[in-house]
């Protein structure tokens, strides 16, 4: 099976589309259009950027190859949490502690930006302050203390440590041994957020398609994209497709990986059971490599991510799979019946930093089609971010762009066909080292 088949398969019974039906449709694009930016991608990346240049004058067409936010922005955990997927380190590594802390303010400035556009387009979309980061023995406890530190008297952003006698308050769970808590980040119903976010950008004058997937693209000025019933010349071009691109630029496919990782919800619980999960209603993610994710919701449910696939196949009985993994954190939810149970892929790079940038063009042509990928599951706040950044950059103020832009990537190693059992290879002994240490 290929990856969008696997995909369909891992939709159809998620939490989110359940309890966020659509409320508005765009038309396929027909015929021949022009624009200042075109935007191929209709997950929070390119709905972001789309917003942001429509705000700011520009004409943009939006084209998504299926339904808005059906990609990772309207199927992920809903974890808005600081900082990139990598560690500070990578980037510090790349471009030094100046251009590093000024990544990390960015990071924390889209947490601003995603509770800035939730209260000014109105988007309800069950937000909660809070990120618990746990870790599950003494010595990451340790390693998440100094990290902490090192955070604070480094970068200026402090965090509250919990030692083990504190956990209690706040997670009703032995699996866990110490913690830290961060306010300024948080969780949300992300469907909810991506669909709010596209009715935002439709009455700032975005014009939105949907089941439009661009099937070509030609570089040029105008560049000109192309669906099966209609072509789009643009001045600028943004791809935001995660990892469906599917050879719209084949330069870019070998830097990132799809890599799956799966949810499951259960039914609604008892008030006092779910109330006294996670207390404060934080989001939670330990810090295993290969890791546990979860959150209560608005309506009384636990929902919980903790399996990945690095060959893209996914789990057997993935309800089943992910609720042990559940029970094992919380024994107290081993009567609770798992109602849904989804998934998606993520685009992780070999660094785990995000990749964006422009495509090449002959010498003396301006490069005019920009990329964002490689958010790595870490993209919910950064993706807004991101979209601003392309926003800047296309309006002529392109430095915020270009320090991110200026982070190497290099492609997984075994080209197309070997890089997924060398990745599968890779975090095997991963996952390993998450049980043993
Ligand atoms: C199960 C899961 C859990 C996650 N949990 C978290 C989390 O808790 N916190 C966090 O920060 N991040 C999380 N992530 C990652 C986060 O969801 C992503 O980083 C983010 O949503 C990426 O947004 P995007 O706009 O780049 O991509 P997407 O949302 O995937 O959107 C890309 C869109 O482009 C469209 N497209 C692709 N090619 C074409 C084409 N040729 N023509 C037209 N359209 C095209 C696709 O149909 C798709 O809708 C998770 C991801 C998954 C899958």
């Amino acid at each position: 099976m290929d990856l969008l088949s696997v995909d369909r398969e891992l939709t159809r019974n998620s939490y989110y589309a359940a309890t966020a039906p659509r409320q508005q449709a765009f038309p396929a694009l027909q015929g021949g259009a022009d624009c200042d930016v075109a935007v191929v991608g209709g997950g929070l990346a390119g709905l972001s950027a789309a917003l942001d240049l429509a705000e700011r004058g520009l004409s943009v067409v939006l084209l998504e190859a299926r339904e808005i936010g059906w990609g990772a922005s309207g199927r992920n955990g809903g974890q808005a949490i600081h900082g990139l997927a990598c560690d500070q380190s990578t980037i510090e590594a790349q471009l030094g502690l100046d251009e590093a802390r000024r990544v990390w303010n960015m990071s924390i400035e889209a947490l601003d930006l995603l509770r800035q556009r939730i209260a000014r387009h109105a988007i309800d979309c069950d937000w909660r302050d809070g990120y618990l980061g746990l870790a599950t023995n003494a010595r990451k406890g340790r390693e998440l203390q100094d990290w902490a530190e090192r955070m604070a008297t480094v970068y200026g952003y402090a965090m509250q440590h919990i030692p083990p006698a504190e956990m209690g308050r706040w997670i009703a769970s032995e699996r866990f041994h110490s913690g830290i808590h961060d306010p300024r980040s948080g969780h949300l119903h992300p469907l909810k957020f991506t669909q709010g976010l596209a009715r935002a950008a439709a009455a700032a004058g975005v014009r939105l398609h949907e089941q439009s997937p661009v099937l070509a693209l030609q570089q040029g000025n105008p560049a000109v994209l192309r669906t099966a019933q209609g072509e789009l010349r643009a001045s600028h071009v943004l791809l935001a497709g995660n990892v469906y691109l599917k050879g719209l630029a084949p330069q870019l496919e070998p830097r990132i990986m799809p890599v799956g990782t799966y949810i499951a919800c259960t039914e609604r619980l008892d008030d006092a059971l779910a109330d006294s999960l996670i207390p404060s209603r934080s989001a939670v993610c330990d810090t295993n490599f290969v890791l546990d994710y979860f959150r209560t919701t608005n309506d009384q449910r636990m929902l919980y991510g903790g399996r990945v696939s690095y060959s893209t196949v996914t789990p057997m009985n993935l309800a089943e799979s992910i609720r042990q993994r559940m029970v094992l954190s919380f024994p107290q939810l081993s009567g609770a019946k798992v109602e849904y149970a989804w998934g998606g892929f993520v685009d992780i790079s070999m660094n785990r930093a995000p990749d964006f940038g422009r495509l090449p063009t002959p010498p003396g042509h301006t490069p005019n089609v920009y990329y964002l990928q490689g958010f790595s599951g870490h993209g919910l706040a950064l993706t807004g971010l991101a979209g601003r950044l392309v926003a800047e950059a296309i309006c002529g103020d392109a430095g915020r762009f270009d320090t991110f832009a200026r982070l190497k990537h290099r492609p997984f190693p075994g080209g197309r066909l070997l890089r997924t059992p060398a990745l599968v290879l890779g975090m095997a002994w991963y996952r390993m080292r998450d049980l043993v240490a």
